[in-house]
């Protein structure tokens, strides 16, 4: 099995620990790829690989347009290889490939949307309220940027800081999550094909906890973006602090579909199991929390049940697998207890709660579909991001209510309303302290609407222009048109 490196200023290197790591399948626990595992050491390397290339290279200042070029080829060659990406990442993350391959479909879009933005750039010109003098604004990249991303939907999340990054004319260093590195890997290697210059994209692989910390400490990293959970967010928030980063923080979320009675009844169930089933559940703006009118409260729930129980699990590969395994034991583990948790403190499980009996599924860390009802803000399993295939249900009777608990929690992400009545619906969302809200459906985002949270969910935004702006800095340049001295000293 080929060893998979470390890719700094231009070059595919072992890093300096002669550590190795194995890449396993989450549907049967074999090995799919082994791995070079960096420390604190390398991502430094990488760090300053990048800073050089960003002070010293020609990539800052590159014509936009040129660098707009580098990325539709990245775009191209993303599309080229679509399908060998898509297999890749669901052996590394146990989703179903049919899933994969849509992921492949809107990274490509994210590429090609960041590509075109490159030089669509014109800052601005401001009235200068002195006379004889000219003020404009122009854009700027950050410096050296520093990207963290999760295991959920690797590649994915790579794209949303890649893309902006290149096309606004940074360097940067990425380390991915150190469970899930191949498709990541893969796109350091079209980008090297696609000429990126050497030491502009750095890929550090190894642990949090020394890859991450690094990057997020490091004085010569001008920005950390992060996408991850709550608790690791908080501290490269602190560690961010070292120099003043410029951070942009997508952190977890606990999200609510509010379903009005009037809304048409077969779409809101099968929307509510698209809010929460994809992958698992293990999606930041899954729709976790259902808040369901009382009227219409138990026909739902049974129409929902019903259709949960048909879920197919199994092996993302065959065409009939409708949902895969979790990532890892420990987080089957951390899943389990979560639902054990609800139930102590009165959840009762309609459907699922355990783990599958199909012989097959033994090898994965499959956990079952599962609806928890009766259950109030109070608990645990609906303040907490589980992070699994599990939606809980609340009741309400009236509009108001339903918004206070909609926004009872310290996430913001994202949220939905079904209903008929389209005023209704506006009042809602109006209301709904979250970064996305949908009305009549789930889950939706494209590269050209701003994605991120209100709250504990996290600071900044990615995609659309906002995206951008991320990596950019604000420069205001004013000008004497006829400079005299002001003699106030003499
Ligand atoms: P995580 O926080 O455990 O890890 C994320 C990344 O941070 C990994 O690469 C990890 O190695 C690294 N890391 C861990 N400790 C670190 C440290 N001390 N310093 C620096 N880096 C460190 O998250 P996860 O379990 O990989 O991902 C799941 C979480 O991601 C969920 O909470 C989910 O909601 C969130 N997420 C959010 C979005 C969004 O757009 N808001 C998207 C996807 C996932």
């Amino acid at each position: 099995m080929d060893k998979k490196k470390l890719f700094i200023n231009g070059e595919w290197i072992e890093s300096n620990t002669e550590r190795t790591r194995n890449i396993f399948n989450p549907y049967n626990q074999e090995i799919i790829s082994l791995v070079s595992e960096g420390d604190k050491s390398d991502a430094r390397a990488a760090v300053a690989a990048a800073r050089k290339a960003f002070d010293e290279g020609d990539w800052a200042a590159t014509p936009a347009i040129e660098r707009g070029k580098i990325v539709h080829k990245i775009t191209d060659l993303i599309e080229r290889d679509r399908e060998e990406l898509a297999e890749l990442e669901s052996l590394d993350t146990g989703k179903t490939v049919e899933e994969s391959r849509w992921d492949m479909g809107d990274i490509a879009g994210v590429f090609r949307y960041f590509a075109e933005m490159a030089d669509k750039d014109d800052g601005a010109i401001i009235e200068s309220p002195i006379p004889n003098s000219t003020s404009r604004v122009v854009h700027e990249p950050v410096g050296v940027c520093g990207q963290i991303t999760p295991w959920n939907y690797p590649l994915l999340q790579a794209s949303w800081k890649l893309a902006p990054a290149l096309a606004a004319g940074n360097t940067l260093v990425m380390k991915p999550s150190e469970i899930t590195p191949l498709t990541s890997i893969k796109v350091f290697e079209l980008m090297e094909e696609a000429g990126v210059p050497a030491g502009v994209v750095n890929l550090v692989l190894g642990p949090g906890n020394t890859v991450g910390a690094e990057l997020s400490e490091n004085d010569d990293v001008d920005l950390i973006s992060f996408t991850g959970g709550i608790k690791t967010g908080k501290r490269i928030m602190q560690a961010a602090s070292s120099n003043v980063k410029n951070l942009a923080l997508e952190l977890g979320g606990k999200n609510p579909n509010i379903i009005f009675a009037d809304a048409e009844l077969e779409t809101a169930v099968d929307q509510a199991m698209n809010a929460v089933f994809f992958h698992a559940g293990q999606i930041c703006s899954a729709g976790t929390r259902l808040i369901i009118e009382e009227s219409i409260h138990d026909d739902f729930v049974e129409a929902l049940v019903e259709q949960v129980k048909k879920i197919k699990l199994g092996n993302g590969f065959e065409a009939s697998t409708q949902m895969g395994p979790l990532i890892s034991g420990d987080h089957l583990n951390k899943v389990i207890q979560y639902v054990e948790n609800g139930k102590k403190e009165g959840a009762i499980v309609a459907v699922g709660g355990g783990r599958p009996e199909d012989p097959e599924l033994q090898n994965g860390f499959f956990y079952l579909p599962t609806v928890l009802t009766d259950c109030t803000t109070d608990m645990s399993v609906v303040q907490d991001e589980g992070f699994g295939p599990v939606i809980t249900v609340e009741k309400f009777t009236t509009e108001e209510e339903a918004i206070r608990l909609a926004n009872d929690s310290i996430y913001g992400l994202s949220g939905g309303v079904f209903t008929n009545d389209i005023a209704k619906a506006e009042r809602c969302v109006a209301k709904m302290r979250m970064g996305t809200v949908w009305i009549n459906d789930v889950n939706l985002y494209f590269p050209q609407a701003p994605w991120g949270g209100y709250k504990q969910s996290g600071i900044g935004r990615e995609l659309g222009k906002t995206g951008l702006e991320e990596y950019q800095e604000i420069k205001h340049i004013y000008r004497n048109l006829k400079p005299k001295p002001l003699k106030w000293f003499n």
